[in-house]
C-alpha cells in the first residue's frame, strides 16, 4: 500500500546492505543436539544453560497447572491477575536472592522498562555501561533522568564520570550487566559497589546471563562476588538458565512496593498463565536438588574455552559459558557461522550494530546438557570452518 511505501524501502535497504536477519527455525526441541534450519547440529546458540527448557519435572509442573487452573491469568496483575501462584513464585525468587522482596514481570526485557522509569526521574542520573543489554538502554530512554554512559567495565572511567557528573543530580544509579551478553564476561561489581557507593548512587545489576550460572547454587554475580545486600537491585530473567519466560526484580521491599504501583507493564500488560510460573518455580526447585547440572555447565566451559585456544582462536575475555570466537572482520565472522552450519555446529554470527564495527564475532554458548562428545565435534568442526572461513590461519 501506498502509505507503506518507505517502510518496504526500508526492509529493502536492510537487505541490501546485508543487515537483514532470518531467524534460524527450530524442528523440534531446543536441546544441546537439534535440527536448525533443517540441520541436526550442536546447539551452541541457546540460554537453555542448564537444560531447563525441556526438563521432566517442569513440563509436568507446567500442564499439571494449566489443567488445574487454565492457560491463561485473564487480567492484568492489578487488576484480577494476579494468582496464588505468582505471589509463590516471587517469594521463592526473594529468597533465592537473598533479598526483601521479588516482582515478576513478563520477560527480563519489561523488567527493565518497569524498573528503570520507577527507580529515577526528572533531576536524576543514571551511570550506564557502554554494552548494557538494549532493555536497559530503552528503560533509561523512558525516564526523564540523565543518561551518562561510562567505558564497557573500565572503573577509572566510572570514577572519572562520577565526579563529573554526581553533583547535578538529585538520586542516582549506577546500571550493568552482570554477565555481558555479547563478550561473556562478568561485571566488576566490588568496585562498581565501592565507587557507586562512595558517591551515594543505588547499583543496578541487570544478572540475565548470571542468574542460575554464576554463584553458589546459581544465584547469581552478586552472589558470585559475596555482594549480597550491598546491590540495591537485582535483575533476573526466568527465559534463559531457568527455562521458561518472564524476569524479575529483587530489592528492597520499598522499591517492589512501588513497581506494584509504577511499573508500566506490570499495570499494564496480562500476567503469565499459570503454568509459567508453576515451571519456574519447579525450575528453582530442580536447581536445588540437581547441582550438578551448574557443576556440568561449567566443566563444559572450561573444556570448550581451552579446546578454543589451542586451535588458535581468539575467545577474547570471556571467563563465563558464552565464548566469543573473534573474527573481528564481519564477512569474516558470517562467513564461520556459515561454514559451521555446514559442519553441523549451530553459533550464530554477530555483527554491526550488535557489536561494534570491527569486533564481529560468532558467539558460542555451553550449556550442561552438552557432552564431551557433543563438544569435541564442534571443536572439530570450528578447526576446519575457522580456516575455510580464514579466521585461522
Ligand atoms: N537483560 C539482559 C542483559 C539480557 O541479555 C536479556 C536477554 N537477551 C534480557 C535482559 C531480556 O531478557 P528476556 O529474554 O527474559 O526478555
Amino acid at each position: 500500500m501506498a502509505r507503506l511505501q518507505r517502510i518496504d524501502g526500508e526492509v529493502r535497504r536492510l537487505k541490501d546492505d546485508g543487515l537483514y536477519r532470518q531467524a534460524a527455525v527450530l524442528s523440534g526441541r531446543q536441546g544441546a543436539r537439534a535440527v536448525v534450519s533443517g540441520r541436526p547440529v550442536v546447539n551452541l546458540a541457546s540460554n537453555n544453560y542448564l537444560g531447563l527448557a525441556t526438563h521432566p519435572r517442569l513440563v509436568r509442573a507446567m500442564v499439571e497447572a494449566t489443567e488445574r487452573l487454565g492457560v491463561g491469568a485473564g487480567a492484568v496483575r492489578t487488576i484480577v491477575g494476579t494468582m496464588e501462584i505468582h505471589l509463590e513464585l516471587e517469594e521463592a525468587l526473594a529468597a533465592f536472592k537473598a533479598s526483601e522482596a521479588s516482582l515478576v514481570f513478563q520477560s527480563g526485557f519489561t523488567a527493565n522498562l518497569g524498573c528503570v522509569p520507577a527507580l529515577v526521574g526528572e533531576g536524576d542520573g543514571i551511570f550506564s555501561d557502554a554494552l548494557n543489554h538494549a532493555s536497559i538502554i530503552d528503560g533509561c530512554r523512558l525516564t526523564r533522568a540523565e543518561v551518562v554512559r561510562f567505558r564497557h567495565s573500565d572503573m577509572e572511567d566510572l570514577e572519572a564520570q562520577l565526579r563529573a557528573h554526581r553533583g547535578r543530580f538529585q538520586s542516582a544509579v549506577v546500571i550493568t550487566d552482570g554477565v555481558f551478553s555479547m563478550d561473556g564476561d562478568v561485571a566488576n561489581l566490588p568496585a562498581i559497589v565501592d565507587l557507586a557507593h562512595r558517591h551515594d548512587c543505588a547499583v543496578y545489576v541487570d544478572d540475565a546471563h548470571g542468574s542460575g550460572v554464576m554463584g553458589p547454587g546459581g544465584r547469581g554475580t552478586v552472589a558470585h562476588y559475596g555482594l549480597e545486600g550491598q546491590v540495591e537491585v537485582q535483575i533476573g530473567t526466568l527465559s534463559k538458565a531457568i527455562g521458561v519466560l518472564g524476569g524479575y526484580v529483587a530489592s528492597e521491599r520499598a522499591l517492589i512496593e512501588l513497581l506494584t504501583q509504577r511499573g508500566r507493564p506490570f499495570l499494564f500488560s496480562t500476567s503469565h498463565p499459570p503454568g509459567v510460573a508453576a515451571a519456574c518455580l519447579e525450575a528453582l526447585r530442580v536447581m536445588e536438588d540437581e547441582p550438578e547440572r551448574i557443576e556440568r555447565l561449567w566443566s563444559n566451559t572450561r573444556m570448550f574455552k581451552a579446546g578454543l585456544r589451542e586451535l588458535g582462536f581468539d575467545i577474547g575475555r570471556s571467563t563465563t559459558p558464552i565464548t566469543p570466537v573473534m573474527a573481528f572482520d564481519e564477512r569474516r565472522a558470517l562467513a564461520l557461522s556459515d561454514r559451521l552450519l555446514e559442519e553441523g555446529v549451530f553459533a550464530q554470527g554477530i555483527v554491526y550494530p550488535t557489536v561494534a564495527r570491527g569486533q564481529a564475532r560468532v558467539r558460542t554458548i555451553v550449556t550442561a546438557e552438552h557432552t564431551e562428545a557433543d563438544l569435541s565435534e564442534a571443536l572439530q568442526a570450528f578447526a576446519r570452518a575457522g580456516r575455510n572461513a580464514g579466521v585461522l590461519a
